[in-house]
């Protein structure tokens, strides 16, 4: 069982993205959380803003979670 975000890619419109394609970025610097995916078709990046419902659902999807740490970017 997987779920899909359906997104809007700027090259080919709207698109379904499988959640363990995209990630959810939260705590960013306006405090927005963010759903960052690939695009199936085409293969460009791309985000979305997700309000907090959203977010709820997406998690509760097991998309996979990025939570930068503010002010330590550890480098891999
Ligand atoms: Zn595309």
């Amino acid at each position: 069982m997987s779920a899909s975000l359906r997104v809007e890619c700027v090259r080919c419109g709207t698109v379904e993205v499988p959640v363990d394609q995209a990630r959810l970025v939260a705590g960013s610097e306006s405090g927005a959380t963010r759903a960052e995916f690939r695009c199936p078709r085409c293969g460009e990046a791309g985000s979305v803003d997700v309000d907090e419902r959203a977010a709820r659902l997406l998690l509760a999807a097991d998309i996979p979670l990025h939570a930068p740490r503010i002010g330590s970017d550890q480098p891999r």
